[in-house]
C-alpha cells in the first residue's frame, strides 16, 4: 500500500483554504495526523477516502487517483468518520451484520465469517449480543472500527478515534490500533499528542492547512533537543515570566513552582536544560509556525 500526495489544496465554497499545498508519502504502518482543531485533518482524510474532491494537486492510493479512480480505492478502504451513527436498539452482532450487507457481502456464510473475524480483531466477541445503547463510548468506537474492518481494508482511515473517551478507554483504543497496524496502512487523526506517542510509526503535524512535520515520533522529539528548560520560580514571579516565555508546563514544588519553558537558548540565568518530550516538540513546532505568520499567508 502506497499513498502519494502532492501539492494538495482544498478551498471550500466560501473561501476557507483548508489545505495549503500538502505533500507526503505514506507506506505500511500507522500514520498519525496530529493538529489542533481546524488544522485540516478531516479534510485531508475525506479527500483520501474519495469523499471530497481536492481543489488542486494530486492524491493517489496505490496509483489510483482520488478524482478519477474512486472505485478501486473504495474497494481497499475502511473509513470511520469522527461522528458515526450506530443503531441503538440493534445488538453488536446485528449492527455488524447489517453493515456487512451494506458492504455487499451477500453470501450469509461469508457474512457470518466476516462479522466473527472483525469482532475478534476488535476484542468485541464477548459483547456480540449486547445492544448498542448499553455500550460505553470506547466500546461503540470499537464497533465502529469493527465495521470499518469488514472488507479487510488495506487502508484504514479513522478520524479522531479517541475523542470523547475517558483515559482508560483511550488507552484501549490506542493499543487496538497499534495491533491492527502490520500489513495495512492506518491513518488516524488526533489532537492528543499521547495518542501519537503510543501508536504511530510516523507522525504528520498539520497546522492551518500546512504540513509542518512528517517523520517518526523519535525524530519529532529530537527536534526539541537542547531547547527545553526548567526554571524554579516564586509564585509571585509567575505572571511576569509567563508573558516572556513559551510554556510547556507548570508543576508545583512545595510552595514554589517549576516551569517548563521552550527556548532555543538559555532563557533565564536559573534555567536548567532538560530532556524534551513529544508535547514539547509539538508545541514548539506549532508556536514557531504561528510566529512566522504561517497561517496568514493565503
Ligand atoms: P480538523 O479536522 O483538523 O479539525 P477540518 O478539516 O475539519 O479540520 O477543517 C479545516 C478548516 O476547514 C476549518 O477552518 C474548517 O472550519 C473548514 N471547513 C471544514 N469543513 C468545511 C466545509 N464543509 N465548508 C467550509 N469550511 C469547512
Ligand atoms: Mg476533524
Amino acid at each position: 500500500m502506497q499513498i502519494e500526495v502532492e501539492d494538495l489544496h482544498k478551498i471550500y465554497d466560501g473561501g476557507v483554504h483548508a489545505l495549503r499545498g500538502i505533500s507526503l508519502n505514506i507506506t505500511n504502518g500507522v500514520y498519525g495526523l496530529l493538529g489542533p482543531n481546524g488544522s485540516g485533518k478531516t479534510t485531508l482524510m475525506r479527500i483520501l477516502a474519495t469523499l471530497l474532491l481536492p481543489t488542486k494537486g494530486t492524491a493517489r492510493v496505490d496509483n489510483h487517483d482520488v478524482r478519477s479512480d474512486r472505485l478501486p480505492i473504495r474497494r481497499v478502504l475502511g473509513y470511520l468518520p469522527q461522528d458515526f451513527g450506530l443503531y441503538p436498539n440493534l445488538t453488536v452482532w446485528e449492527q455488524l451484520e447489517y453493515a456487512a450487507l451494506l458492504c455487499d457481502i451477500k453470501d450469509p456464510a461469508k457474512r457470518r465469517q466476516a462479522v466473527e473475524q472483525v469482532l475478534a480483531e476488535t476484542n468485541m466477541d464477548i459483547f456480540a449480543d449486547r445492544r448498542i445503547k448499553t455500550l460505553s463510548g470506547g466500546m461503540r468506537q470499537r464497533v465502529g472500527i469493527a465495521q470499518a474492518l469488514l472488507n479487510s481494508p488495506q487502508l484504514l482511515i479513522i478520524d479522531e478515534p479517541t475523542s470523547g473517551l475517558d483515559p482508560e478507554e483511550r488507552i484501549r483504543i490506542r493499543s487496538l490500533l497499534a495491533e491492527l497496524g502490520g500489513d495495512r496502512v492506518i491513518i488516524l487523526s488526533t489532537h492528543i499528542v499521547a495518542d501519537i506517542a503510543a501508536t504511530a510509526d510516523r507522525v504528520g503535524i498539520l497546522h492551518f492547512g500546512e504540513l509542518l512535520f512528517d517523520d517518526t515520533p523519535e525524530q519529532l522529539v529530537s527536534t526539541a533537543q537542547g531547547k527545553v528548560w526548567l526554571i524554579d520560580v516564586d509564585k509571585r514571579e509567575l505572571a511576569t515570566i509567563k508573558q516572556e516565555y513559551v510554556f510547556s508546563g507548570v508543576f508545583r514544588k512545595g510552595d514554589r513552582l517549576e516551569i517548563r519553558v521552550l527556548a532555543d537558548e538559555q532563557p533565564h540565568p536559573k534555567a536548567r536544560p532538560t530532556e524534551p518530550n513529544m508535547e514539547d516538540a509539538y508545541l514548539r513546532i506549532i508556536e514557531e509556525h504561528r510566529n512566522s505568520g504561517g497561517q496568514l499567508n493565503a
